[in-house]
């Protein structure tokens, strides 16, 4: 192996290791402070990004060792060393140099070398990390890992079977309506029953939320929210109009095709477990075969991009996709990077459905960017802020479907296409909920747990206009949000979807009208990485802004003539 950073290093990492290193580069900060000229605080940020370049590499190395087979000790106790030793060693070195670069008299030098944006992320990651609030910290932690046991180890009956949470949602796309109504109330009445558990738990996460914020000068936990995402460049005024967009030209369209499923399954209006079984987009089972599924993304990229192909053949070649599901592999799939090598990796769990080919263009899409970022020195600015991120992975998912064909019957690439705008437009409203819903708990944090469930309810009628909840208990309805785990620990990141869903969705709409200029741009944003912020990235690929209402005006517009709908007037303004 050729490493870009630490050529020489020890065969095993160990904490001791990255401990001497930092104190290294810690002794010599008052001489690089004390120069009149830069250059020793720059020649010191060279070494302490190699450094964080390679520790950042082998704490990704040795998880996705670990994620490929979970069962083995070796890799397990390879991945318990990082984090438990090494990590807090590679945490508390980088919060010291940090404020120390951020201190310095020579932070502009840096930042003409790296760019503004490395000084704005360094910036913007210091209050979340605030030692105020170190202990409340430590107990949002312990709350959260206690909601995510207690859901864990949730099992419900379905239709004499017991199953997992998770199989029991899955089973809402099943094909037979008695089985996704019998998943349904499982599910549902599983949350209803643990209500009492779980309600304490999030309250008093809200009122520890709402504190870490007054520690730092807000009137509530909501700045630092948006501070703990990384969030340069908008606030919650844009993403308030944003929902505004998304209530005036997302939900009638969604209106308009949930009419359509309803009728499509004889049903009239559209119970609520019916929603994600859609006899009209739906695949069949078994449609693309594991075995086949790297060489069919061949012949696609090799279509789609000879810019970007060679890095998915080299994948293949390095060993560096991880596809098929099996046994003792970690659950659902990422892309990871081993900066130090200049590498990029994924991993998925494809079992021949059509999903599998969604996720590996997903993936895919990360990796593509992951690839053309590693030209960029600053280890911080290869991979933006999870918005952005997402931009490249959901982009790809667009941008490659004029290929479909080479996974599908031209009839059901039509399908799949149908399949993915609708999934957008529905999944566009739902993260519309989750974040209004935010904003409203952390405005009110001292509402009552039946306060929650009543704003919950009523902002779901607002965005899932046409799904028809008549006959059921508003605490069913409720019981929705107890299962969405963003909510408990990743407070504010949902919208960030949604964001690059409507990103992604111009990148498909500049396709139609230019597909050359479309690859440019896509080829432009993997390039960019993370060397600016949101809108900036957006702004100079040329896209327009995601919270421009005439933009979803226009996606939901092309969305309508995709979907055979028409789009109503509302939605036309
Ligand atoms: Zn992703």
């Amino acid at each position: 192996m050729n490493y870009k950073h630490y050529s020489e290093r020890p065969d095993h990492l160990k904490a001791e290791y990255a401990a001497a290193e930092y104190a290294a580069l810690k002794s010599r900060i008052e001489a690089a402070e004390n120069a009149e000229s830069p250059d020793l605080w720059l020649a010191l940020y060279a070494d302490w990004n190699a450094l964080k370049s390679y520790l950042g590499g082998e704490g990704s190395r040795r998880s996705h060792e670990q994620s490929k087979d979970m069962n083995d000790p070796a890799r397990d106790e390879a991945d318990r060393e990082f984090r438990e030793e090494i990590r807090p060693v590679f945490d508390n070195g980088e919060a010291t140099l940090v404020a120390a670069l951020l201190a310095s008299r020579h932070r502009e030098a840096i930042g003409q070398v790296y760019g503004q944006h490395l000084l704005n992320v360094l910036e913007i990651a210091k209050e979340p990390l605030a030692p105020v609030n170190s202990d409340l910290r430590v107990k949002e932690g312990d709350l959260v890992n206690r909601y995510e046991k207690i859901v864990a180890s949730g099992e419900v009956e379905v239709e004499g079977q017991t199953v997992t949470l998770p199989v029991a949602r899955s089973m809402l796309k099943s094909a037979n309506a008695e089985t996704r109504r019998a998943a349904f109330y499982a599910y549902r009445n599983w949350f209803v029953e643990h209500r009492d558990e779980i309600a304490p738990i999030f309250d008093e996460m809200v009122k520890l939320r709402d504190q870490m914020g007054r520690n730092l000068g807000h009137a509530n936990f909501i700045p630092l929210g948006y501070a703990g995402m990384g969030r340069t460049d908008y606030g919650p005024e844009q993403v308030a109009s944003f929902r505004e967009s998304i209530r005036r030209y997302v939900v009638p369209l969604q209106k308009k095709l949930y009419e359509a499923q309803g009728e499509a399954l004889g049903t009239g209006s559209l119970k609520p477990w019916d929603v994600e079984f859609d006899p009209q987009t739906t695949l069949p089972e078994g449609v693309a075969p594991v075995e086949e599924q790297l060489d069919r993304a061949q012949r696609l990229f090799d279509k789609l991009s000879p810019k970007l192909a060679p890095h998915f053949t080299r994948m293949r070649e390095e060993g560096l996709i991880d596809l098929e599901n099996r046994k003792g592999k970690r659950a659902g799939a990422y892309c990871t990077s081993f900066s130090d090598e200049g590498r990029v990796a994924i991993l998925c769990n494809s079992t021949g459905e059509e999903g599998d080919v969604g996720t590996l263009m997903h993936e895919m899409g990360h990796a593509f960017q992951g690839w053309e970022s590693q030209a960029i020195d600053a280890v911080d600015l290869q991979w933006p802020t999870s918005d952005a991120c997402e931009i490249h992975s959901m982009g790809m998912e667009y941008l490659s479907m004029r290929h479909m064909t080479e996974f599908f019957s031209p009839e059901d690439a039509e399908k799949f296409q149908r399949n993915r705008w609708k999934a957008a437009v529905e999944i566009i409203t739902y993260i519309a909920i989750v974040d209004e819903f935010q904003h409203w708990v952390y405005e009110n944090a001292t509402a009552t747990p039946d306060e929650r469930d009543a704003a919950w309810n009523r902002i779901w009628d607002v965005y899932k206009d046409g799904i028809d909840y008549s006959g059921e208990s508003s605490a069913v309805k409720a019981a929705r949000w107890y299962a969405q785990g963003h909510i408990f620990a990743n407070p504010f990141y949902y919208i960030d979807y949604a964001v690059a869903e409507i990103c992604a969705m111009q990148l498909a709409l500049l396709d139609v009208q230019d597909h050359d200029h479309a690859m440019e741009t896509y080829h432009e944003l993997c390039r960019i990485g993370g060397t600016k912020s949101i809108l900036t990235i957006i702004r100079d690929a040329g896209l327009r802004s995601p919270f421009d209402p005439e933009l979803v005006r226009d996606l939901m517009g092309h969305a309508a003539g995709l979907l055979g709908v028409e789009a109503t007037a509302s939605a036309m303004n």
